[in-house]
């Protein structure tokens, strides 16, 4: 990374070490992709050549929970997905973040339908709102630079199922939390 040249080879550098441990969460975060939908395309696209999410350390996706340390749910949670998502969610390492990546994984979507989780934040908890239908790959890696942003601030999710405060870049769902299932509308 050209420090080697920039400082003597015997030279000591002094920190903290919650500073240590940060920096090394922040830059080897593992996702496990919880793609149903088309939002996993971009998400695909996101750890492809063209947007390499290698740049941020975090191109090593994982299918087992219990390697990874970042859910990224891209796509509409039927009803009957949700247990497996709440399983998947509750079997990850701690310490984990959660990014909501679409309109559908934060909202429905346009699934306003009683088979269709109208928010994940419903059921887990979710640090991060990547807005869009779907978000472009710049929008996904603005949101894993959110949580790296928030593992510099040092703050780790709390354990006990405690609700996280989205960041600014994120859109705050503004439908109102309802429990399911939601009542059909149809026409005005
Ligand atoms: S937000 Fe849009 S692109 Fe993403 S899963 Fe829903 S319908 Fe598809």
């Amino acid at each position: 990374m050209g420090l080697e040249t920039a400082l003597p080879t015997d030279a000591i550098l002094t920190t903290q070490l919650q500073r240590v441990i940060n920096w090394a969460r922040r830059s080897s975060l593992w996702p496990l992709p919880f793609a149903t939908a088309c939002c996993g395309i971009e998400l695909m696209a996101t750890a492809s050549s063209r947007y390499d999410l290698a740049r941020f350390g975090a191109e090593v996706m994982r299918f087992s929970p219990r390697q990874s340390d970042l859910l990224i749910v891209a796509g509409r949670i039927g009803i009957k997905t949700l247990p497996v998502l709440q399983r998947v969610y509750l079997q990850m390492t701690e310490p984990k973040w959660v990014i909501s990546m679409g309109a559908c994984a934060s909202t429905g979507g346009v699934f306003d339908t009683y088979a269709c989780v109208q928010g994940i934040d419903q059921f887990i908890p979710v640090d991060v709102y990547v807005p869009g239908c779907p978000p472009r790959p710049e929008m996904l890696i603005e949101g894993v630079m959110a949580i790296q942003r928030i593992i510099d601030e040092n703050r780790i999710p709390p354990r006990d199922g405690g609700r996280r405060v989205p960041l600014g870049i994120a859109v705050q769902p503004t439908h109102t939390v309802q429990p399911q299932p939601v009542g059909l509308t149809v026409g005005a």
